[in-house]
């Protein structure tokens, strides 16, 4: 069998193959059987696997009748939050899109270890309910769907954030790539750092805090209650990307050198300048409680969190957190919302009845 047969999981079956021993399983180039979950070895994938199906929600369970009501309303939001709304709806419709289509056509095929995959499947689900979450608002507030959708080609701030992080994907895209090599295993590790700790840990906060800060006044609260279970999601993707990247650096010592680390630092700063320019241009004025100083002065404080978490020295000056009141919109604990709309209650047991 080749290495290639052996990772995807779908080569001739091994009629010899002996039982997986926890010590054969690897994040990248597994030799071990990669169609058997048990017996486990990462046991922070199974619980983020777990994390995540405990989140459950959908969309359409949230109210869009105020939203509808102050969208219509011809007071009811200025033209700068207007624009701000539209065009971070805008980035996120598409880059729920991008960040789908790179973990199944590029991260699964790579990720050698089947409970890592198990999340995977899970992830991708929920990629899913998000875009489905674009597509409930558009239809809801009657916005027009080619503009939503089409606007990560046509505004640039939004395009040049994409196009940088498709650079990455792109190259793991060619039907002959293959880690195994230290090339390609860094090349690999690329593109989780710019999906999992740049598109999903850094860009998604900005649009978060643009939307929340809409909710805290009251303003588009179904879709700040929305960006609220997004945000509970994306903040265990963030962690699960963390983890096999921090897994895949303890396997593989040799791909973290010092000049891979300054280009991974150096990937930061180039994503956070972005993010500051796409602030400048969704916020040329800003809003109330939000501009794009503080929104560059965030970016600058996630940007050197995100880097501690991989293990590299912060690329930006100390700075305070401008929007602590961020961290309460993501501890979600009780199945009840921040904006008290109406309480969820997800039951698995009992739901089904067949007869
Ligand atoms: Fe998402
Ligand atoms: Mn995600």
């Amino acid at each position: 069998m080749t290495n290639t047969e052996i990772a995807s999981g779908l080569g001739e079956i091994n009629r010899e193959g002996g039982r997986v021993s926890v010590d054969d399983k690897r994040m990248i180039n597994c030799r071990a059987d990669v169609n058997q979950l048990l017996p486990l070895k990462y046991h922070w994938a199974w619980e983020k696997y777990l994390a995540g199906c405990n989140n459950h929600w959908m969309p359409t369970e949230v109210s869009m009748q105020a939203d509808i009501a102050l969208w219509k309303s011809p007071n009811g939001l200025t033209e700068d939050e207007r624009r701000a709304l539209k065009r971070n709806l805008g980035f996120f419709a598409a880059s729920e899109s991008l960040v789908a289509n790179n973990i199944v056509l590029a991260v699964y095929r790579n990720l050698t270890n089947p409970e890592c995959r198990q999340y995977l499947l899970r992830q991708a689900f929920e990629e899913a309910v998000h875009t489905h979450t674009f597509q409930y608002i558009v239809e809801s507030l009657g916005l027009d769907e080619g503009e939503l959708f089409n606007m990560y080609r046509e505004v640039p701030s939004i395009t040049d954030k994409a196009a940088w992080a498709l650079a990455y994907t792109q190259h793991l895209e060619d039907p002959d790539f293959r880690t195994g090599t230290p090339e390609t295993d860094q090349a690999f590790l690329r593109d989780l750092i710019a999906f999992y700790v740049v598109f999903e840990g850094m860009w998604f906060y900005t649009g978060f805090a643009q939307i929340l800060s809409l909710g805290r006044r009251n303003k588009m609260v179904g879709i700040a209650e929305q960006y609220q279970y997004i945000l509970r999601d994306e903040s265990i993707h963030l962690n699960f990307g963390i983890d096999a990247i921090n897994q895949i650096k303890i396997e593989n010592p040799h791909l973290w050198s010092p000049g891979f680390q300054a280009e991974v630092r150096t990937m930061l700063a180039e994503a956070c300048e972005l993010e500051v320019a796409y602030g400048r241009d969704t916020m040329p004025r800003g809003l109330l409680g939000l501009n794009a100083d503080l929104c560059e002065q965030y970016m600058h404080f996630i940007t050197n969190r995100r880097c501690a978490q991989i293990g590299l020295a912060p690329v930006f000056a100390e700075t305070e957190n401008p929007f602590p009141w961020m961290s309460e919109m993501m501890d979600l604990k009780k199945e009840k919302n921040f904006f008290e709309t109406r309480v969820i209650e997800y039951q698995s047991g009992g739901a089904l009845d067949w007869d």
